[in-house]
């Protein structure tokens, strides 16, 4: 995967991306980051923001100078689609499924926002696709890059060594998935709580009936919806 990072704060990354599995696979070329200063591309005697036309508080990242960023990258690779993505708050809300779907693509080209966001023209130009992490407002998109980039990063195959612990996790690809149960681990009494005495029962079938109670009770009281969705999905199945 060879992702291209467009930024006015390129010093941000790798940040987190390069430590633990990430920064291994990250050494391993399993991807690729490549971090591009958009204060590069100011045009001569311009900035690299503009006021929003018809007024408004806070500025804009140009087109201009987005298209100049966007003009030096290589041309896409013909066997493979370019994905374009912005990140912003009214975007698609960025989800498991969605990671799952980038962990497959090779060529991911992102362009983080700062002030008040970009002119909207670069993402109708570039057919930029638009994701959000989460109803809230962040300073700018590098937060959301790295989490995007760490999150569709570990489903590539080999990142992560024990595929189970993949698909054991809250919000696998499928919609109707659980949240994950409570996890333990030594020593078994600590702060006089002890770790529930199935789970050392050395009965797989009893931990396996009690980790998926546990599951769904924490489904049901914690996100409602997803609830709705994991009962629909066992009544369609049946
Ligand atoms: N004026 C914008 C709005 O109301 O939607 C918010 C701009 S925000 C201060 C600056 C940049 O941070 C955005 O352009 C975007 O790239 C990034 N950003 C902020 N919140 C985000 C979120 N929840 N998800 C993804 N990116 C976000």
């Amino acid at each position: 995967m060879r992702v291209t990072v467009l930024t006015l704060f390129p010093d941000a990354f790798p940040g987190p991306l390069g430590v633990s599995l990430l920064g291994r696979a990250l050494e391993n070329d399993v991807f690729t980051l490549r971090i591009i200063d958009l204060k590069q591309f100011s045009q001569e005697g311009e900035r690299v923001d503009g006021s929003p036309c018809g007024g408004g508080c806070g500025m804009l990242l140009s087109a201009r100078t987005l298209e100049a960023a966007i003009a030096s990258l290589p041309p896409p690779d013909p066997s493979f689609a370019r994905q374009c993505i912005y990140f912003s708050p009214r975007g698609a809300l960025f989800s498991q499924k969605t990671a799952h779907f980038f962990s497959q693509q090779h060529d991911i080209v992102i362009l983080c926002g700062r002030y008040e966001g970009i002119d909207t023209r670069i993402l109708e130009e570039y057919a930029f696709t638009e994701i959000s992490i989460g109803d809230y407002v962040l300073m700018g998109g590098e937060i959301a890059a790295m989490a995007f980039i760490e999150a569709s990063v570990r489903l590539i195959p080999g990142v992560v060594s024990t595929h189970d612990s993949l698909i054991e996790d809250s919000f696998v690809a499928s919609s109707a998935s659980l949240l994950e149960y409570p996890q333990y681990t030594h020593p078994v009494r600590w702060r006089k709580r002890s770790v529930p005495p199935v789970l050392l029962s050395g009965d797989h079938e009893a931990v396996r009936q009690w980790r998926l109670a546990q599951a769904r009770m924490i489904t049901r009281t914690r996100r409602p919806d997803l609830w709705s969705k994991y009962v629909a999905s066992k009544l369609n199945a049946t």
